[in-house]
């Protein structure tokens, strides 16, 4: 007999998730996560939660889209519920401008890959009916980039992301729904950082006919919840005519225990796989605090305390690179260039998590998901001065207090 070992109770600590996500799950999200009763999926609640979540969900994402609803897991769930219409040998334009459009195109190239062209590079095929436009760290992709690509290669599929977590960049959304509607392509939108964060209504990009997000960025319910999805009529046609290799991450299928079956909201849903009571709770909860603060609200409260981490750093001597609202990517001074991985450790050994870049170049990024009040932004920046302190940066924290306390005190005297 060999010796099992039982390890003690799993403890995990309090600390500030000031990275790019996840975000600090709100505490209303765990309340009701833990305060669910012991129930099966198909209790008449659990299901009447997941209807309810559904038409809450098509309100937080600006559509009509009957398909709708979410997809049990982390973001690429959702990615790969929607990358599925995907078929092998299909033409597809990929824009990569970082991390997470990166593996975007590398999922699109392993569905849209033949058999022999997988089997050639099984981790890394390289479809010939792919092409990935690459745009360089730091850089948006532009719809001028959009509409030169599809004009040139009028694929059946466009792929983006809306806002590339990686660099921190917003890509133009607009431009690539209308060069998308022009080229006769159908655009699919990795929407996993902009969801609850920027307020924007899916359903005014007719060109992009499949959407994926997350549950743990902007809409803060990391307990493993749902990864938002959204289809239009077309999309859901084009799928029916191809079918997809997939039961459980099928578009159509996923979509019966929400309560969407044959293209029509029923009453309730069917089973599709057992679905966690805790999830749904969870999952319900978060959508009605998105809907109470609003997406207006919420998308205005991430552009002003962004505004005011970013000039807190740059008085600290950093380079902002990033445009996007959730959070600062940036270059430490010179003095401390090279050091970038040194001052996250540092961090993140005391339960400051912030990150640095994932893909090259290295860089530092600061995130600030749910946490949208002066006092968590003054708690960030007084927590990044002291590291940067503690490597022999010169920054006067006197001076850049003395700048938050202006950027808030005028916006206070404004309202
Ligand atoms: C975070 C992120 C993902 C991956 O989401 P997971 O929840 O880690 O699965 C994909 N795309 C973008 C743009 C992201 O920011």
């Amino acid at each position: 007999m060999t010796d099992t070992q039982i390890f003690p109770q799993l403890e995990i600590p309090q600390t500030i998730a000031a990275g790019p996500g996840p975000g600090n799950t709100d505490p209303r999200v765990l309340q009701r996560f833990a305060a669910a009763g012991v129930a099966d999926h198909m209790q008449p609640d659990v299901l009447r939660g997941m209807v309810e979540a559904k038409q809450m969900l098509r309100e937080v994402m600006g559509t009509k889209n009957v398909h709708t609803y979410g997809v049990a897991g982390t973001g690429w769930s959702g990615l790969d519920v929607m990358f599925n219409a995907v078929m092998p040998g299909d033409k597809v334009v990929v824009f990569n401008n970082g991390t997470f459009s990166g593996i975007d195109g590398l999922t699109v190239r392993m569905k849209a890959a033949t058999a022999e062209e997988l089997a050639a590079s099984p981790l890394d095929p390289k479809p010939a009916s792919v092409t990935i436009i690459d745009v360089p760290h730091g850089t948006s992709v532009s719809g001028e980039m959009v509409e030169r690509a599809l004009a040139e290669h009028k694929p059946k599929w466009a792929a983006m992301a809306h806002w590339e977590t990686g660099s921190g960049r917003i890509n133009d959304i607009r431009g690539f729904s209308d060069a998308c509607e022009k080229h006769g392509a159908m655009g699919l939108v990795d929407a996993v950082s902009s969801l609850g964060v920027e307020d924007f209504k899916i359903d005014d990009f007719p060109g992009v006919h499949g959407w994926a997000s997350c549950p743990q960025k902007g809409i803060c319910c990391l307990p493993l919840t749902y990864a938002p999805v959204s289809f239009t009529d077309t999309y859901i046609a084009e799928l029916k005519k191809t079918g997809c290799r997939s039961f459980v991450h099928h578009p159509i299928l996923e979509a019966r225990h929400w309560g969407i079956i044959e293209g029509k909201d029923v009453e309730k849903g069917t089973y599709h796989r057992t679905h966690s009571a805790y999830a749904v709770a969870a999952f319900h909860e978060a959508l009605r605090i998105t809907l109470q603060q609003s997406v207006a609200q919420r998308a205005k409260d991430y552009a002003f305390h962004e505004a005011a981490l970013r000039e807190a750093v740059t008085a600290m001597g950093c380079k902002v690179t990033s445009n996007m609202t959730s959070l600062v990517v940036l270059n430490l001074p010179d003095s401390l260039a090279g050091r970038e991985m040194e001052l996250v450790q540092n961090c993140r050994a005391e339960g400051f998590g912030i990150w640095p870049t994932l893909s090259e170049p290295v860089q530092v990024r600061i995130g600030i998901l749910n946490l949208l009040t002066p006092a968590a932004i003054s708690d960030i920046v007084t927590r990044f001065g002291e590291a940067m302190r503690k490597l022999g940066a010169e920054v006067d924290m006197a001076a850049v207090s003395d700048g938050l306390d202006k950027h808030y005190k005028a916006s206070m005297a404004a309202e």
